[in-house]
């Protein structure tokens, strides 16, 4: 049996988890959960970083010891991972007597090596990259990541790791196995900095007391950075289990983000090489996840998304298939909560969970639940399963998570397709139809069982429900044998409530609002300023809140056409992202209608409905109005995709 070893980033603990740290891990335990389907010997680890400088000043500020405050916060990670559905098989702390036992062990071989050397350090260090920052680096004599705090100047002895003697063998690496490092961006990113030279780097710290002592000089510690790359090799026994280390080393794959892969594929494989230990076989750098289009920050909450909160609002998997899914996997992404909601509607609600219930439905109102093959149907759906199979594992192998998900609800959509083709309840009524009916079900329950096969790492219980559902097993799935097209067996299929019961989302209710609510008379035509509102006494400021009632969205125009009779109106049809619309727009006066379409406009999208020369207008386009001048609309620099906010 093949074995397969994977990791994620370990985490400073002196701050909570948010939904980026988050999606890292959920994206590595896609990866895990794969392999074990595909039949891997599987060790997937993550752990926690703890000789900071960071979460020992966390710890002090809160009176608590270093250690107690450590404990407290792994608790609290480790409680949020396991409530996310993580299968990771340890979890390592940087305070555990084994990782010391591992960082005693490297650093021992790394010194014999003849790879260490003293000198003094002098330079500007950064405490919250944990790193020494170059001048060069820094910005208005700051680190760009960290604005709010003061680098400190440094000027201490250190012991320095030889990391210049390592170039050429780096080099080597990066040319010979590029399968090393992947996505190809982020690898010739670090490979034009390799080529521009290496410097020695220090890896200790002087004058400290969190951290491991340097074996040879106890009075130093090691560097944070030099010590938590060590956790790979640590947590599968180096320096104290040699058989255990031998089974697993080295990692077939580190899953990081694309900020730490100098650490990664430049100064960890230069670390084996002096130790004389297997490099990893791969490093996978993910991109960054922002919330509402903004870069998740500490210094602006609304960006901070709890995973847990995240989980609450439609459940673990959908979380899961939305971070999966919704983002390619090596590049960036975004969290909406609208957009959350519309593919929890779109691909749960609508369409994986309205198949499961129709198809259990249907096969214990004509077959009392119970079907078998009768031959009599086309092979077309079990030809699109294998299909469908082929491409979910060479996705998966290759790590295209965001691939194998949409491969899954492919055989979702040709399944609900094939059931509107086949009409089931037509075939009912035609007695010579019987094993053709027969048939049609027991094949939509054959896609439902695999797709729900192929979906389980990325959602694993409600995989379990769905296949319980279609009387199948989930328990010990295999790929070779339970991912692909199975047409044989008796069904017992199972009738029960919505899995996914569709969502409520602000969005929808707003759409539906704008449907029912008359159009009120006397509107001002569309580029007419509105009216102004009664100021508040001694203020004509709006806050924040009043601002965000209004809502703006980037659109496409589709269509365009003159209102008749009308100097200014033009008609357009638009697309807001989620739906078509119709707004009359008061610029025929600049544009031309043909010169519109295809156009990207800004709109406010939650205005109530208005009748325009007898045309119902929903919304309104955001144009510059200069004084005697002709309107002028609103745009962008950059492609930007309907439906986005704009504030
Ligand atoms: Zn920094």
């Amino acid at each position: 049996m093949s074995r397969f070893y994977l990791t994620t980033a370990i985490d400073y603990v002196n701050s909570r988890p948010h939904l980026g740290t988050a999606y890292e891990k959920v994206c590595a335990d896609v990866i895990a959960r794969y392999k074990r389907l595909a039949g891997a010997d599987t060790w997937f680890v993550m752990g926690n970083d703890e000789h900071s400088q960071n979460v020992y000043k966390s710890a002090v500020e809160q009176g608590l010891d270093p250690l107690a405050y450590c404990d407290r916060m792994d608790e609290m990670f480790q409680r949020t991972w396991r409530a996310l559905d993580l299968s990771y098989d340890d979890f390592i702390r940087t305070t555990e007597p084994r990782h010391k036992a591992g960082v005693t062990e490297l650093a021992r071989r790394i010194h014999a090596a003849g790879d260490i050397y003293e000198g003094v350090y002098e330079g500007w260090y950064c405490v919250g990259c944990e790193a020494f920052k170059p001048e060069k680096e820094l910005v208005d004599g700051r680190c760009p990541l960290h604005p709010q705090t003061e680098p400190q100047w440094i000027k201490e002895k250190n012991f320095f790791f030889r990391l210049s003697k390592y170039q050429k063998p780096l080099l080597e690496l990066f040319t010979n196995n590029p399968e090393f490092f992947e996505p190809d961006v982020r690898r010739n990113e670090q490979l034009r900095l390799l080529e521009s030279g290496v410097e020695d780097i220090s890896v200790s710290r002087a004058g400290q007391s969190w951290g491991i002592p340097l074996p040879w000089d106890p009075k130093s510690v090691v560097y944070v950075w030099f010590d938590a790359l060590i956790n790979y090799a640590s947590a599968v026994g180096l320096g104290g289990d040699e058989a255990t280390f031998g089974k697993w080393w080295p990692a077939d794959l580190h899953v990081v983000g694309k900020d730490i892969t100098r650490f990664h594929t430049v100064i960890w494989p230069a670390m084996l090489m002096s130790a004389g230990l297997p490099l990893p076989r791969k490093v996978f750098a993910h991109g960054f996840l922002t919330v509402g289009g903004q870069r998740m920050s500490k210094s602006n909450p609304g960006t901070i998304v709890d995973p847990l909160d995240a989980a609450k609002r439609r459940g673990v998997d959908p979380l899961r298939l939305y971070l999966a899914k919704e983002i390619v996997f090596g590049g960036d992404g975004d969290f909406d909560w609208d957009r959350f909601d519309e593919r929890y509607n779109a691909d749960l609600a609508n369409n994986l969970g309205n198949l499961v219930s129709r198809v259990t439905a249907m096969a214990n109102q004509y077959r009392n639940g119970r079907v078998v093959p009768t031959g009599r149907g086309s092979d077309r759906l079990g030809l699109i399963g294998e299909e469908v199979a082929r491409q979910y594992r060479e996705a998966m192998d290759a790590l295209a998570i965001h691939t194998g998900a949409a491969a899954a609800f492919r055989l979702v959509d040709a399944t609900n397709e094939y059931i509107a083709t086949k009409a089931p309840w037509a075939l009912a009524k035609n007695p010579d139809a019987a094993d053709e009916l027969t048939q049609v079900l027991f094949d939509a329950a054959e896609a439902v069982r695999l797709a729900a096969v192929l979906l389980s790492p990325v959602m694993p219980s409600s995989s379990a429900e769905i296949l319980r559902r279609v009387g199948a097993s989930s328990t010990d799935l295999r790929l070779d044998r339970d991912g692909r097209w199975r047409p044989v067996g008796e069904r017992v299929l199972v009738k029960a409530d919505a899995i996914w019961p569709r969502a409520e989302t602000d969005r929808s209710k707003r759409v539906e609002q704008s449907k029912t609510e008359q159009p009120s008379t006397g509107v001002p035509a569309p580029s007419a300023p509105a009216p102004a509102a009664p100021a508040a006494a001694g203020s004509d400021k709006i806050t924040i809140d009043d601002f965000m009632k209004v809502e703006l969205r980037v659109a496409k125009v589709l269509a365009a056409e003159k209102v008749p009779n009308s100097r200014k109106l033009v008609k357009l049809s638009i697309d807001v992202g989620t739906e078509q619309r119709t707004l009359v727009a008061g610029i025929a006066e600049s544009y031309e209608p043909e010169a519109l379409v295809g156009r990207t406009i800004v709109m406010v999208f939650n205005l109530k409905p208005a009748k325009l020369m007898g045309i119902e207008s929903n919304g309104m386009v955001l144009a510059a109005s200069p004084d005697g001048g002709k309107p002028m609309l609103v745009g962008f620099d950059q492609e930007v995709a309907p439906g986005t906010r704009v504030r």
